[in-house]
């Protein structure tokens, strides 16, 4: 028997962790933290696997959706063994402590127990890892009948060290997309697929809901951001970039440098700053390990400041400059957020939005704005009039929902189960691969809905 139970993320983008269970072995799929929600309530429900075998955890990659839970995951369950990509250990290790002291300061129980920063640095040396297609075995320290389960990281696309992960047991085999991106960014190239028919295919569905003509290639969204920055810098304007400091901060620093180098774009100060710049060096480091577009291309040797060297904000303004900080939807408290109170006032200055923004984030109001509105970015903060420029790109890390279906059509799987999507963008993969795929079962993951895939 295969079974498959959400235990967090499923029909949101959340706190992504799925339980399968191969006749007795116990697989994790990923450890999230949910982006929006705060405590406790960010975390899956590891409640609904207590009772259950669980023998290894595997990461699909190293953003807080997906693996920001693991240190609270390793306090319920000591001694599953935990497996990612080479790449993927190494963010773990820059990221997962920034997730426990976030989640310190929000968590304000007595009975909670806390993970401490020794303990991280512990559970980064108990990660195990993987290169991208290379099998491997995965044994049940319970069951051994029947319970062998083969496992292969596939190169996802989607940010350093992302997999795509393939399952093997008794001849079923599954394919987890993690979050997966069929077109090449500035740095990273675009995903691998396993070359063999899926049974069971978990997909991804964040642009489910999003019309593919308006996700540009990202060389031609480029080209845009390109003419729109230079109305503000050419004028004296300063632009500010909200971005995840793990992905988008790399792409976008490497896209406005090569726009730069090109003449595209004119020429001003880039600032970055804090976990971003660290995970640069990680980008630079795994350059040749990994499938680049460009591998002797550095981050490193761009030049840039430090925001957090600025100890007054009016810096900014003194020349045209382009900011990239965290985090990517403005969440209160972050570099980005204090920024942008101050950006919103200024008249001959810009804010870019260039990534997903889910609703109910500061992000989110801030991408939906125009000049003249007046806006507030969170329940509890003042009104803000909007005197600078807003406008808004969509540089991808996610595939776009026709290329999700060319993951269909190219894995032909009997069964797929849609996961990390809004409801409209899991509507729209599931209606359309039905119309497609006449012999398709397509079914939709939810918290708790345990799946019998066979
Ligand atoms: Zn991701
Ligand atoms: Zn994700």
């Amino acid at each position: 028997m295969i079974s498959f139970l959400p235990i967090g993320g499923g029909n949101e983008i959340g706190a992504n962790s799925y339980y399968l269970n191969f006749n007795g072995n116990g697989i994790i799929l990923d450890c999230g933290i949910h982006p929006q929600k705060t405590g406790l309530e960010s975390l899956p429900n590891f409640d609904l696997i207590k009772d259950k075998s669980v023998d290894s955890c595997l990461i699909s990659h190293a953003h807080q959706d997906h693996i920001g839970s693991l240190p609270f995951f390793v306090k319920n369950f000591p001694y599953v063994k935990i497996i990612t990509t080479p790449q993927t250990r190494a963010l773990a290790e820059l990221t997962l402590h920034n997730s426990v002291s976030i989640l310190k300061k929000e968590i304000e129980e007595d009975d909670f127990e806390f993970y401490s920063h020794d303990e991280v640095d512990l559970l980064i040396k108990m990660i195990d890892y993987k290169e991208y297609q290379n099998e491997f075995e995965l044994n049940s320290y319970h069951q051994q009948k029947d319970a062998k389960v083969n496992c292969t990281f596939y190169d996802a696309g989607h940010i350093l060290g992302s997999a795509g992960i393939l399952l093997e047991n008794n001849n079923h085999k599954i394919f987890y997309t993690g979050d997966i991106n069929l077109s090449s960014q500035t740095l990273q190239s675009a995903a691998r697929l396993p070359e063999t028919k899926i049974d069971t295919l978990i997909l991804e569905t964040t642009y489910g809901a999003t019309d593919s003509e308006l996700l540009l290639d990202w060389n031609s969204e480029s080209l845009r951001f390109a003419k729109e920055a230079n109305n503000i810098l050419n004028n004296g304007g300063s632009i500010l970039i909200p971005v995840f400091s793990l992905g988008k901060m790399q792409e976008m620093l490497g896209t406005i440098w090569h726009l730069m180098l090109k003449r595209k774009l004119t020429n001003g100060d880039i600032y970055t700053g804090g976990l971003g710049t660290k995970i640069n060096r990680a980008y630079d480091y795994n350059r040749f390990t990994v499938s680049r577009v460009d591998e002797e291309f550095e981050l490193n040797a761009i030049s840039q400041k430090d925001y957090y060297e600025i100890s007054n904000p009016e810096e900014f303004f003194k020349h045209p400059c382009i900011v990239l900080a965290s985090s990517g939807m403005m969440i209160k408290g972050t570099s980005s957020f204090i920024f942008a109170k101050r950006w919103l006032k200024q008249k001959d200055s810009a804010i870019f939005t260039v990534g997903y923004m889910a609703e109910d984030t500061p992000g989110y109001v801030v991408t939906n704005a125009v000049r003249g509105d007046k806006i507030q970015l969170t329940e509890l903060d003042e009104q803000i009039e909007v005197n600078c420029t807003i406008k808004n790109f969509k540089f991808s890390a996610h595939a776009r929902r026709e290329d999700l279906l060319k993951i269909v059509d190219k894995l032909k799987p009997d069964n797929v189960i849609l996961t990390h999507g809004d409801e409209e963008a899991l509507d729209w993969m599931g209606s359309s691969i039905l119309k497609k795929y006449k012999n398709i079962k397509v079914q939709t993951a939810a918290i708790g809905k345990e799946i019998k895939i066979l």
